[in-house]
């Protein structure tokens, strides 16, 4: 067994997937849940148990557990290979190693954060570190707090890490493309992060792909320096703290969306697992959407300085086009989450969470206190203030709910309400569920996979359907021929295996017989199937034989026409008899 077998018999696809995208099962051995690769609300994404592999019926992505993590984390092969087997403890060998310069690079990337990751640990333990540390304390974050989150501290003199680097097997311009280090106009070379507490960033998977880093010296510009893109680190797909809070936003389905890295950590730390942080102020449609595989309910805590509110907004935004289900949460004081936590506690901040207001509360608060609604001037500016959020709610009960919230709230009559939001919406087309163009007869989606699927009467089938030659006719006569061939060539006969020889529409017909049919039908099921095979056969036959009959007539073929006249009423007795 090759690594590639062993690493495919060790991982469950269904794992892997459901790390990233939130599964709920649907039938005897299939999931589903929102597509990743592309834009939908409601599931159209499917995962198969025991073919293990998965399916989007609307953008048509699919394939196996390889070609998943491939497209997922935007790697070659070899390295999702790699990332496999590292899950499961499998030795890769040693030969062969990275193919390509990219993956090379991207490994190279990997080592040298990891490297930088324990110098800056190991730094803010050392004497070095007192400064980084007394901030810490400062901000009362534990010991244990800071070991979690893995918090360092980076060296002032400007060539720790290019020394650390200097003794491995990295080429220059991978040093150069690290993200870790800076270069003078004269070439030369120097840490990037100098005397800065630092934060670890990783991707989903939970490895570390980037730093950001604050400067503890007072006059140290900017006050947050964060890595810049590299062949591992895209800014705009990353939330920090994701991967340890993915398994909190899905049990309690809800991500609570907060500004910087302390808060992130101070609001865990209150024992709020679910918490990231955007560390910018947009929001991109990438990270909105790595956050809806796990839940569509966000609750958003920021700042509560104006410019903290403006940046809200245009989120809110971003939110809505997603499909997420959004909540304010406004602090008291001019607390932020962290220094809420720590100065009023985890039950308060705990009560502030489960009344976070409804954006739309929210909204209408910040009209009411832009425009003066006891005017009629001044109700339409609060309509039209609200205008763009309402365009963004697709579900129709749910605008008329708000509708009425509304009209309540800032006190005109429902029906002018509902009036307005109804002109605002233009009319949207959503993407339905799409099957492939040509669906496939029942009886063959049940026999494709009856053949795919059960080893005991596999056989039988694949024998008794080699003799109905009106398969020819049916749409899926390419993945019979596909089996027919497999077959005969004495080879295994697994989803896999008759996928690999598809044309990219078969592919697809074969999957949608997968999943539409239950994995085990029963003895009766294949033969009621196999019967009204035979019965097309019939039929075809007798289209074929009255056509020849209808030909031999018009030339005059008289003794021809009787002859196949009377050996067609001879095949249907004999039909009947058998029926
Ligand atoms: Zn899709």
């Amino acid at each position: 067994m090759d690594v590639r077998d062993q690493v495919r018999a060790s991982v469950n696809i269904v794992d892997v997937v459901g790390e990233y995208v939130r599964l709920r099962p649907s039938g005897p051995s299939r999931y589903m849940g929102l597509c990743p690769f592309h834009n939908e609300k409601k599931p159209s994404f499917t995962v198969h148990v025991v073919h293990q592999f998965y399916k989007c019926f609307s953008c048509g992505a699919g394939g196996d557990v390889f070609k998943f993590v491939q497209e997922t984390q935007g790697i070659s092969f070899y390295e999702a290979l790699k990332w496999l087997a590292d899950r499961c403890g499998i030795t890769m060998p040693k030969r062969g190693g990275y193919s390509d310069e990219d993956s090379r690079k991207r490994a190279a990337i990997f080592q040298m954060h990891e490297l930088a990751q324990e110098n800056f640990r190991a730094n803010l333990k050392s004497p070095a570190g007192e400064a980084a540390r007394a901030y810490l304390a400062r901000r009362g974050v534990a010991p244990e707090t800071i070991e979690r989150f893995g918090l360092g501290y980076s060296l002032g003199s400007g060539r720790a890490l290019l020394r650390l680097f200097e003794g491995k097997d990295f080429s220059a311009s991978q040093v150069e493309e690290s993200g870790l280090v800076g270069k003078r106009q004269d070439g030369g070379m120097y840490d990037r992060f100098r005397n800065r507490l630092m934060f670890p960033i990783h991707d989903e998977s939970g490895r570390i792909i980037a730093f950001g880093g604050r400067a503890l010296a007072a006059d140290d510009e900017p006050k947050y320096l964060n890595s810049p893109e590299t062949a591992i680190y895209k800014k705009s797909r990353v939330l920090y703290n994701l991967h340890r809070a993915k398994e909190s936003i899905r049990k309690e389905d809800r991500v609570i969306l907060v500004e910087g890295y302390m808060d992130a950590i101070g609001v865990s730390a209150a024992g709020f697992g679910g918490v990231v942080a955007s560390c910018g102020t947009s929001l991109t449609t990438d990270q909105i959407q790595s956050l809806r595989r796990h839940s569509t309910n966000i609750v958003m805590n920021f700042d509560p300085d104006p410019a903290g509110a403006n940046a809200t907004e245009k989120r809110i935004d971003a939110l809505l086009q997603e499909g997420m289900q959004v909540r304010i949460l406004e602090l008291d004081d001019g607390l932020d989450p962290d220094e809420y936590c720590k100065d009023r506690g985890a039950e308060a901040y705990a009560a502030k969470l489960g009344d976070a207001k409804g954006y739309f509360h929210w909204l209408a608060d910040r009209a009411r206190a832009r425009f003066d609604i006891h005017t009629s001037e001044g109700v339409v500016s609060v309509l039209k203030f609200l205008m763009p959020a309402v365009q963004r709610i697709s579900d129709r009960l749910e605008r008329v709910a708000i509708a009425n919230d509304v009209a309540s709230y800032i006190g005109v009559e429902r029906g002018m309400v509902l009036d307005s939001f109804r002109k605002a919406v233009a009319d949207r087309q959503e993407n339905g569920f799409q099957r492939p163009k040509v669906a496939l007869r029942p009886d063959e989606r049940m026999l494709l996979n009856v053949i795919v699927s059960d080893a005991e009467i596999r056989d039988q089938v694949i024998e008794e359907l080699k003799t109905i030659e009106a398969l020819h006719n049916f749409p899926s006569r390419k993945i019979f021929q596909a089996i027919f061939s497999l077959h005969d060539g004495g080879g295994t006969i697994a989803y896999d295996e008759v996928h690999a020889r598809l044309e990219e529409s078969d592919q697809h017909l074969l999957a949608d017989a997968v999943l539409n049919e239950d994995a085990h039908a029963t003895h009766e099921e294949v033969l009621a199937a196999l019967a009204s095979m035979r019965k097309s056969q019939m039929e075809e036959t007798r289209r074929q034989m009255k056509l020849q009959i209808k030909e031999a007539e018009r030339g005059g073929n008289w003794q021809e026409a009787l002859r196949m006249t009377a050996e067609l009423q001879h095949l249907e007795r004999d039909w009947r008899e058998r029926r």
